[in-house]
């Protein structure tokens, strides 16, 4: 029940069958407990990241909220309808997800991004929410497995993408795989990435919070190495 009041449902037209769908949406006061340094967001009894993904009921489209709501193009159109539409693919709504569910639904997006070769920055956002709803279940092996393909799809993004994405800018991006490879145990890459960021005078001038949080994982790895 508590999860329930969490959240609330909402209909919208799907870009794919043009159908109406149900969607779960979060209501936006949470209570923060904890952000980790990979900016994986803890919250008081309920995982917002569960509802990330929107899904078609009628057709099984997964995607997040602004590919739903954003033009899709054409062409991106035609090979999801060819898949989709022909597939006969049903995703039963539900209003409460379980780890199971909330895991497929990311995969399918994932899946999705594959067919269109959707951007490396949208793939890597979708990996490294999977991984954090891994970690929260404390499945490490599978968290661990998504991590790495978030760290590859970010690294993927920075050498062909253009910054920023919405707000993300490529520093930002840098301090996140230098917080992810040194979670998977990396140290060598992830002080590589880090030294990046912590010897640009640039970014100690104009994003001086991502400054700060390169140096502040920087201290703790040395910390940690001690230790
Ligand atoms: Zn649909």
């Amino acid at each position: 029940m508590a999860e329930i009041e969490k959240t609330f449902v909402v209909e919208k037209t799907c870009p794919i069958c043009e159908k109406t769908f149900r969607v779960v949406k979060t209501r936006s006061r949470l209570m923060v407990l904890k952000r980790d340094e990979d900016a994986c967001t803890h919250y008081e009894n309920f995982n917002p990241y569960y509802y990330t993904i929107w899904i078609c009921e009628h057709c099984g489209f997964a995607a997040d909220e602004t590919t739903f709501t954003t033009k899709i193009p054409d062409r991106h159109l035609t090979i999801l309808r060819a898949v989709l539409l022909t597939k006969n693919i049903k995703i039963p709504f539900v209003e409460e997800r379980t780890l199971g569910e909330a895991s497929t639904a990311f995969r399918l997006a994932l899946k999705y991004l594959d067919l269109i070769h959707g951007k490396a920055s949208k793939k890597a956002k979708y990996a490294h929410q999977l991984a954090w709803i891994y970690r929260e279940a404390g499945d490490k092996t599978q968290e661990d497995e998504f991590l790495a393909k978030a760290a590859a799809f970010y690294e993927e993004a920075l050498m062909r993408e253009s910054f920023p994405i919405g707000e993300l800018t490529d520093n930002a991006v840098i301090y996140l795989v230098a917080a992810i490879y040194n979670r998977l145990g990396d140290r060598q890459k992830a002080t590589s990435y880090l030294s990046k960021l912590i010897s640009d005078q640039g970014v100690r001038e104009r994003e001086p919070r991502i400054h700060d949080k390169a140096r502040d994982l920087w201290s703790d790895m040395r910390a940690a190495k001690k230790k």
